[in-house]
């Protein structure tokens, strides 16, 4: 059996900042360090770096005694985060390090931007992404509650249309959250653009270029292959869809967290086995699932 691992998977440019950011901190013996929210969705890469001493914390934690106190240090993730987060931790004299990808921190002041151009005459913002995703959380808390329509798919669009909670007689701007699919971008867009009724529909293009790469890359190298091994964590809205994608070309594409997944009735002697990953997927994870792919034979 070959087994042959895709050169462009592994942790995007983002993630790579931040897990590189702390472990630096980390080795520098500046004490405990802190994470709002899983540094990256991955549970083998969250507890390598859990086991060097970082500490994974949800939103609620930062009123809990077992929080950050004064002086201590929090990393904001790849994600971002709203305003209103960076003003309680300033409050509480927590001290940031902030590693918000420069991608997501051009599209949350775009979302600024788009909205004090267009909200005062009534018009709106339209998010195309996963709602309650972190990211989005970030992007939509950039303006006033209620500022950003997310709709995750054309459903949902047409939906917000029939109810009128999207006004297609006035302007809307529409953005993507960076990770969503190329493709179900293009979709909303072109439904948008046919219910637009006298009004002007601007659309930004906002999905990371990492991730567009990533998509046409990906579904070559899962048409190349007789089976697909996807590996991704649980949490990785990247992770389905990509995977998702793998499937679309390559029906034999099987989806696992680790090694531990693995099952030997997938694969045949004679077949060429192709591993790749999300954004989120570390290369050391991929290699050992390739690895232990050309034991299973
Ligand atoms: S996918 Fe792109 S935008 Fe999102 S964190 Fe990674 S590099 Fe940044």
């Amino acid at each position: 059996m070959q087994v042959e691992i895709d050169a462009h998977s592994g942790f995007c440019g983002g993630v790579i900042r931040a897990i590189g950011t702390a472990e630096k901190f980390l080795d520098s013996g500046a004490g405990r360090l802190y994470s709002l929210g899983a540094i990256v969705h991955n549970e083998e890469e969250l507890a390598r770096l859990e086991s060097r001493g970082l500490v994974t914390l949800g939103k609620s934690d930062l009123d809990k005694p077992a929080g950050p106190v004064g002086g201590e240090t929090l990393l904001i993730r790849a994600h971002g985060e709203p305003p209103r987060v960076y003003a309680r931790l300033r409050e509480a004299g927590v001290k940031v390090i902030d590693c918000t990808c420069p991608v997501v921190l051009a599209l949350q002041k775009k979302i600024r931007e788009a909205y004090s151009r267009v909200a005062p005459a009534g018009g709106q913002v339209v998010l195309f992404g996963k709602i309650g995703h972190p990211e989005v959380l970030g992007l939509v808390g950039q303006v006033e509650e209620g500022g950003v329509i997310v709709v995750e798919n054309v459903d949902q669009l047409q939906a917000c249309l029939a109810d009128g909670s999207i006004r297609r007689d006035h302007d809307i701007e529409l953005f993507s959250q960076t990770t969503k699919s190329p493709e179900g971008y293009a979709a909303v867009r072109k439904c948008l653009q046919g219910a637009m009724r006298g009004a002007t529909l601007t659309v930004h293009d906002t999905i990371c270029q990492q991730v567009a790469s990533r998509h046409r890359e990906l579904q070559e190298f899962a048409r190349s292959h007789d089976v697909i091994v996807f590996v991704s964590g649980r949490e990785s809205s990247n992770g389905r869809v990509l995977c998702e994608l793998c499937r679309r070309v390559n029906p034999r594409t099987w989806h696992i967290g680790s090694v531990a997944g693995l099952q030997p009735g997938w694969f045949r002697k004679e077949d060429r086995v192709g591993v790749c990953g999300a954004t989120s997927t570390p290369k050391w994870l991929l290699e050992e699932v390739a690895g232990a792919i050309k034991n299973l034979h």
